[in-house]
């Protein structure tokens, strides 16, 4: 391990928004201003008590924090190794951890006086958590959508809307996530007057991946004093599943810091590793410029951004958050994959074992648990963080098990 060569995590990223190469603000020149000034607003809030009453508040209140960790007994019997915790942030409000992020994010945007909220959606678990705060905060809700995806996640487009948000289908590109990404910065660029974009995962320009990392760090803090009053130690080893990266960040920053703790990110291998079939940024990537930030990207040799396939939509994106892609270049954090068809097996165990449908994101750290448990001592501590649950993929998951059977 180098972890001694390593910054110290509490200085990342530096005054410019660097973790080491990655990262940056490659942004037009007309939201320099817009993201400089809402930098300043955040590390002025961040010492500010009230406001972090205000966030602790609604993240217990309305949110239901903190979330258990959960000794799962019979998962562990049946994978004969490690002792397995999973971190239940399936159990937050609007069901997946996206909603510590909007807490803090809607918090920040009242102390600005924006009265208008706009969001990128993929699977729309961040469009759902985005539209549920702006109806409890009685401010304007725009969600960006690709058409394709409003198409598969049809409920969760319902749910924004009878929430109060206006939900705009992108026709651009792909009519995915990425082009939902874009209309959202667009948008911004002419409206960032009277609106706050509250950007959904660990992605993007400076200040976004240091923020939205810090408002998902509760989950680590939570975790670290519960193992301790569970088993008196801290875990072996601590797995979390990588889209953008915004719940493992949060998961691991507490531990980056004790090198005796193994940090594993799972991310999507889809149909396989080859070109066009995964998201697995750090298999087939390299180092490029997506939306504001310099990180690991799936693309060809002429920087054309390549298509991208996972089970779960919101594993299935060409980037990954440029901390990540520091912590990976200095061996601190180690990434595996785990594929579609392993994936759909997974959810069946945690099913079967425990009674819980983790959402199909989530269930990448499962599958890697399946395959990791059983080399582990029983003497020994796994703990999962389950980023969220699987109702909206039940549908699926069922189409999927009756193509599997044919
Ligand atoms: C959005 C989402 C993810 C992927 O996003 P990260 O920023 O990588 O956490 C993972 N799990 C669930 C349940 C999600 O909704």
């Amino acid at each position: 391990m180098k972890t001694e060569t390593l910054t110290d995590p509490a200085t990342l990223p530096d005054a410019s928004g660097h973790f080491g190469p990655y990262g940056g603000r490659y942004v037009p020149e007309t939201l320099m201003t817009t993201l400089l000034d809402l930098e300043a607003a955040y590390r002025e809030a961040k010492e500010d008590p009230q406001y972090q009453r205000e966030v602790d508040w609604f993240l217990r209140h309305y949110a239901g924090r903190p979330t258990e960790l959960y000794f799962a007994e019979q998962l562990t019997e049946r994978l004969g190794g490690a002792k397995i915790y999973l971190k239940r942030e399936d159990l937050l409000h609007t069901g997946a951890h996206k909603i510590n992020n909007v807490i803090g994010q809607i918090l920040l945007a009242k102390r600005l006086g924006k009265k208008r909220i706009i969001a990128e959606t993929g699977a729309g678990q961040h469009g759902v958590a985005t539209a549920a705060a702006c109806a409890k905060f009685g401010l304007e809700c725009v969600i960006y959508m690709g058409a394709v995806d409003m198409e598969r996640q049809a409920l969760n487009v319902f749910r924004m809307r009878l929430c109060g948000a206006e939900v705009r289908g992108v026709e651009s590109g792909q009519k995915t996530l990425k082009d939902a990404v874009n209309e959202a910065m667009r948008d911004w660029v002419a409206s960032s007057r009277n609106t706050h974009y509250i950007l959904g995962s660990a992605l993007g320009a400076h200040p976004f991946p240091m923020m939205v990392r810090d408002f998902h760090r509760v989950i680590g803090r939570e975790t670290r004093e519960q193992i301790l009053e569970l088993e008196g130690r801290l875990p072996d080893e601590m797995a979390a599943c990588v889209g953008g990266g915004s719940n493992a960040i949060g998961f691991f920053h507490e531990f980056l810091g004790e090198p005796s703790v193994r940090l594993v990110g799972v991310e999507a291998g889809g149909r396989g590793i080859s070109r066009g079939e995964h998201a697995a940024r750090f298999e087939g990537g390299r180092m490029g410029v997506l939306q504001g930030c310099r990180t690991y990207i799936l693309q060809n040799d002429d920087g054309q951004i390549e298509l991208t396939h996972s089970v779960s939509a919101g594993l299935d994106y060409a980037a990954v958050g440029p901390e990540h892609a520091y912590y990976r270049d200095a061996g601190r954090i180690e990434y595996g994959y785990a594929c579609d068809r392993d994936v759909l097996g997974a959810f069946r165990l945690l099913c079967e074992t425990e009674g819980i449908l983790p959402a199909l994101e989530s269930t990448h750290a499962i599958a890697y648990a399946a395959r990791r448990v059983p080399e582990m001592g029983r003497d020994q501590i796994l703990c999962l963080n389950l980023s969220g649950r699987g109702d909206k993929d039940v549908s699926q998951v069922a189409k999927m098990m009756e193509e599997a059977a044919e």
